[in-house]
């Protein structure tokens, strides 16, 4: 049964899709069957992975708002191991088109449960809110991976993520869990960054991830190629660091218990 994980900060551009596209191919490629779920309207993830959204004719919309079977928009992609449930613009009107629906924020949880037997890991790629499509992520999610971008003011806006966490615990998600907190694009020539570091590690303690993702070039590159880093320059630091990633997160995964 697959691990599900939602990737979630409602802040945009702090290496939300970066991360679970990477995340997902390193799993991939370290032998793990992996499915990537976009839910997130701009496609980012969809076109990560070398996926054209002009082509797809169904995406994660027609299954949360029309009860397609999740099976039906589960795509391979180029990466061996790795499958996508892809996203395209049409998304963008399921926030609002859910919203007098039944059940509306337990739809993805449905559409994942009916297909996470066949993955080892899942992995949801959130868009920049806390609407509802954050929150059936949330619901679906076993836990969830939190992007923090080493910048000023990184922890502000975290508060209002947290409590919505905690509100999905109490209403919709009582098993829900912080997978850890992702530091992303350090730039290790400011001390800015060292700050950040320790001002996370503070809040968090041993939730934050060993694995610090630095500002990389390639890494910014590889979403034009169609192509996780993995595949476009597997010998960058940011694929050494996405591929550490993943085996942090697997080691994690088989200790669960004593972290939490
Ligand atoms: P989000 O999904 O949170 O909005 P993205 O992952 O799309 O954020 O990242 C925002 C932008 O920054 C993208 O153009 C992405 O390619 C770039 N980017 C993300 N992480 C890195 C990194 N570690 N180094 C360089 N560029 C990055
Ligand atoms: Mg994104």
């Amino acid at each position: 049964m697959g691990k599900v994980i939602a990737i979630a900060n409602q802040k945009g551009g702090v290496g939300k899709t970066t991360s679970a596209v990477n995340l997902s191919a390193c799993l991939a490629y370290l032998n793990h069957k992996v499915l990537l779920v976009d839910i997130d309207p701009q496609g980012n993830a969809t076109s990560g992975v070398g996926i054209n959204k002009a082509d797809m004719e169904q995406c994660i919309y027609n299954v949360l708002v029309e009860d397609l079977e999740a099976e039906k928009v589960c795509v391979p992609t180029s990466v061996e191991n790795l499958d996508i449930i892809p996203a395209t613009i049409q998304l963008a009107g399921a926030e609002i088109e859910l919203v007098p629906t039944i059940s509306r924020e337990v739809r993805l949880k449905k559409a994942i449960d009916s297909v996470k037997e066949d993955y080892e890991y899942v992995i949801i790629d959130c868009p920049p809110s806390l609407g509802l499509l954050t929150i059936n992520s949330l619901t679906a999610a076993d836990t969830v991976l939190i992007p923090v971008q080493c910048e000023y003011y990184a922890l502000e806006g975290l508060s209002q993520l947290l409590n919505t966490i905690r509100l999905v615990q109490k209403h919709l998600n009582k098993q829900l869990l912080i997978e850890g907190v992702l530091l992303t694009m350090l730039d290790a020539r400011t001390n800015l960054g060292i700050q950040v570091i320790e001002e996370v590690k503070k809040y968090f303690q041993d939730k934050v991830y060993q694995s610090i993702i630095p500002r990389n070039i390639r890494l910014g590159e590889a979403p034009s190629h169609g192509q996780p880093i993995i595949i476009y320059d597997p010998k960058s630091r940011g694929a050494e660091v996405y591929l550490d990633l993943a085996k942090e997160v697997i080691a994690n995964g088989e200790r669960v218990g004593e972290r939490y």
